[in-house]
């Protein structure tokens, strides 16, 4: 089995470097390279963002406040820190994120997957925030939308952390789901399981808590089962996944037990959910995952997977998983989850 999977990635954005200790470093993304290498798939380098695509997301004032930072550095909050070419790396990552999804819906690649850094889902629509400076997987969200004829797309983000910047931009809408699995209660502080969207998007941003310590067998059970009953119900046009690694035992931060393992289930789930209701359409972009041999494993399978490759069975669901489904089934049950 080899189906056709397109990386969007480019060694460049590893000279973005928010300094000596920060774990969102260069080594992240040579990692995964090196890891990529041996089976050769088909690479491209992406595009910068253009200034239009980030305006349909972003204010005016948060692009000024990143253009500031161009070729000479500095912070935008104590965790988000920019070195001199760090716009022009956040212009690649935003730029490959949204060829993935264009590669995907004019049939250039049946997946896509976009290597990127930095990440995107804590940038909010007027700030940068926890390591991110543009939405990437907002911005791709919403190219597909203004420019691409998707009519709805549906996100997952498996990052450990809260998508609070993709909530942000599509919580009022309901042409875009957002679905977010991450450790809670934890940075950056949102994501309980009672934010569902505002106005007409209500019902339509799907948040999924994780107590500490939760694994393959809580995470993987609670895809299996959301998974495919909301892309049914919402029918996209096109999923894109935020991917991130940090929930992964080796992990410094996240203090979640996913295990290799549990990311090529989850992609697994992802994929066929697609195959499924989204006419196969499916794209990642790389959010997390600060152990470098945890982050290269991880995006690895998953390339592997999109590729065709079979995943281990969804492990059976412990005490936590049958917890967190039950509560937001109650919390959606008169939504996309209703009986
Ligand atoms: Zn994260």
């Amino acid at each position: 089995v080899h189906e056709d999977v397109l990386i969007l990635t480019d060694e460049r954005m590893a000279r973005h470097d928010p300094g000596p200790g920060h774990p969102e470093r260069p080594e992240r993304l040579r990692a995964i390279l090196r890891a990529l290498a041996p089976d050769a798939p088909r690479l491209c380098a992406p595009r910068e963002v253009r200034p239009e695509e980030l305006r349909r997301v972003h204010t005016a004032r948060h692009l000024e406040a990143v253009e500031r930072l161009r070729g000479a550095g500095g912070a935008l909050d104590p965790d988000t820190i920019a070195s001199p070419d760090t716009v022009a790396c956040a212009e690649l990552a935003a730029g490959a994120a949204i060829e993935a999804a264009e590669a995907i819906m004019r049939g250039d690649a049946r997946r896509a997957f976009a290597v990127v850094r930095p990440p995107g889902h804590h940038a909010e629509p007027d700030r940068a925030m926890g390591f991110c400076f543009y939405s990437n997987v907002a911005l791709a969200a919403a190219h597909a939308r203004a420019a691409l004829g998707v009519e709805r797309v549906m996100i997952a983000d498996f990052d450990v952390h809260h998508g609070n910047g993709t909530q942000a931009a599509f919580e009022d809408r309901a042409d875009v789901l957002f679905m977010s699995s991450h450790r809670y209660p934890f940075y950056p502080g949102t994501g309980a399981i009672d934010e569902i969207g505002t106005g007409p998007g209500r019902g339509f941003t799907v948040n999924v808590p994780l107590p500490a310590g939760a694994g393959d067998a809580t995470v993987a059970p609670i895809y299996a089962a959301l998974i495919p009953a909301l892309a049914a119900r919402f029918r996209p046009d096109l999923l894109l996944v935020s991917a991130g690694f940090d929930a992964h035992e080796r992990d410094p931060l996240g203090g979640l037990r996913m295990t290799d393992d549990g990311f090529a289930i989850l992609c697994a789930i992802l994929r066929d959910a697609a195959d499924a209701h989204a006419q196969g359409r499916i794209a990642l972009v790389l959010e997390g995952g600060y152990d470098l041999r945890a982050l290269a494993a991880g995006v690895r399978r998953c390339v592997e997977i999109l590729a065709g490759a079979d995943a281990p069975p969804v492990p059976s669901p412990d005490v936590r998983a049958a917890r967190v489904l039950a509560a937001v089934h109650s919390v959606h049950a008169r939504g996309l989850l209703s009986p």
